[in-house]
């Protein structure tokens, strides 16, 4: 999909309010219940897709995530556009962001390996291995050990925080960070340097509160960083 949808649709009035119409913003889906549900057609891979039909003009199907992504923030991601919500079918511009080079390649590696979706493998990793995946880090990268489980590295640093995956044990790994004990909400709430210098990188494509998310802090904790009020002695 990345790959051979890199123009944006053109799409009239028309196709916004199909769009809007398909969109249910009912307070209780996904992981923090405020998903924003896409009730048109859902594909086999779990995302959501809106048909672009108009005299003239080639039918053209597009993921109502990108489509979202779109409409929200102006722009459409030559790229994959990643779930921080792991909610495939969510269309809610906040949980939305655009994935990198290195998550792109490891979804068009694994497409072409015929196995595993876009942006969210989890549900084909066993608990077995995302204790074993979790084990690695941070010897590896989030991108080493994305490939190596043939996930994007969003997706291996979503479970190696604890954002995903919540129910499986790695108290190896958690001793091992010297991480306070996690609570419902902050579940590895504490920053790393390397995270702290993602969280600047990224400053410029991805709001304060999505980042926040993606971290498990709060959105004044992530202007501070970028700011630089805090965490300056990290370049
Ligand atoms: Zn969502």
């Amino acid at each position: 999909m990345a790959s051979t949808n890199i123009n944006p649709p053109v799409f009239t009035d028309k196709h916004l309010k199909m769009f809007w119409e398909r969109v249910d913003k009912t307070p209780g889906f996904g992981p923090d219940g405020d998903c924003w549900s896409w009730t048109g057609t859902i594909g086999n891979q779990g995302y959501g897709s809106l048909a672009i039909i108009q005299r003239g003009i080639p039918r053209r199907i597009v993921g109502a995530h990108r489509f979202s992504f779109m409409v929200h923030f102006h722009e459409w991601p030559k790229l994959l556009v990643c779930h921080h919500c792991d909610n495939r079918s969510c269309v809610n511009p906040a949980h939305l962001f655009k994935g990198t080079n290195a998550e792109n390649s490891a979804d068009m590696a694994a497409k072409g390996r015929g196995i595993r979706g876009e942006d969210n493998y989890n549900t084909t990793l066993t608990e077995v291995e995302i204790t074993e995946l979790r084990s690695l880090f941070p010897r590896l990268s989030y991108e080493e050990i994305g490939r190596r489980f043939s996930v994007a590295a969003c997706t291996a640093k979503r479970i190696i925080k604890c954002q995903t995956w919540k129910h499986v044990e790695d108290a190896t790994n958690a001793a091992s960070q010297q991480r306070p004990a996690r609570g419902e909400l902050h579940c590895f709430a504490r920053l790393t340097e390397k995270d702290v210098r993602e969280i600047r990188q990224n400053a410029a494509i991805c709001s304060l509160y999505a980042q926040g998310k993606r971290y498990g802090v709060s959105p004044a904790t992530i202007r501070n960083v970028v700011r630089r009020e805090t965490w300056k002695h990290i370049l």
